[in-house]
């Protein structure tokens, strides 16, 4: 994972808690496996489970075409939003908006895919993870930043001067990539998240960190 990315993994001490470990904790527990998770570039995840460093990833991560060519995804867990965070006195009021600004995301995030495709490569600044493109948007270097909307409201929680536009980017699902030849451990996770989603437990572990 890319434990930068709260409530669905981020560092407490040297703990990384979140929505992602549970839900990990939980399946290794039903399949009688042994977590160990590894905090790494979100955009070095696919190239690693492909290499077979790592077996899976939970890291808030969008299914996506592309990535399908890469590896395989499990059944989706949760929903995602992509959406602009800006300072609070920004003229940027929409998505409509970003033609012609400099925004920022993070490296290999869908939000880094649709907003250069959207509004080209040279309008986006590609940070390491989404707290250094909050920084960057709190120094001035960018004009908003776009990211998925869990994360964007732990951002602007902890940074005064932001806000989280109304306007819904694009909602999107977050599944667990796992490496294509592994279809026995993909059958496995399969069920076993079959499992926890129908005894809520996936639904206890999203409600303890996202209040409605
Ligand atoms: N959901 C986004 C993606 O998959 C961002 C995930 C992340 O940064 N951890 O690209």
């Amino acid at each position: 994972t890319n434990a930068a990315f709260p409530p669905y993994e981020y560092k407490d001490g040297d703990d990384i808690v979140g929505i992602d470990a549970e839900i990990a904790q939980a399946m290794a527990d039903k399949l009688g496996l042994k977590l160990e998770i590894v905090d790494m570039d979100f955009d070095s995840l696919i190239a690693s489970i492909q290499s077979g460093k790592i077996d899976m990833s939970l890291a808030g991560m969008t299914v996506t075409e592309g990535r399908k060519q890469n590896v395989d995804f499990t059944d989706s867990y949760a929903t995602g939003v992509q959406v602009i965070i800006v300072k609070e006195d920004s003229d940027i009021a929409s998505a409509d908006d970003l033609e012609g600004k400099l925004i920022g995301v993070q490296q290999g995030t869908t939000g880094h895919l649709y907003c250069a495709d959207d509004f080209g490569e040279d309008h986006v600044n590609a940070l390491p993870n989404g707290a250094t493109a909050v920084q960057a948007l709190l120094q001035g270097k960018v004009d908003c930043v776009v990211i998925d909307q869990e994360p964007a409201k732990a951002f602007v929680a902890e940074n005064e001067g932001l806000k989280i536009l109304d306007t819904e980017y694009i909602t999107e699902d977050y599944a667990i990539a796992i490496a294509k030849d592994n279809t026995e451990l993909l059958d496995k996770v399969n069920a076993s998240l079959a499992k926890l989603k129908a005894d809520g437990t996936v639904q206890s572990i999203i409600d303890k960190y996202i209040k409605a």
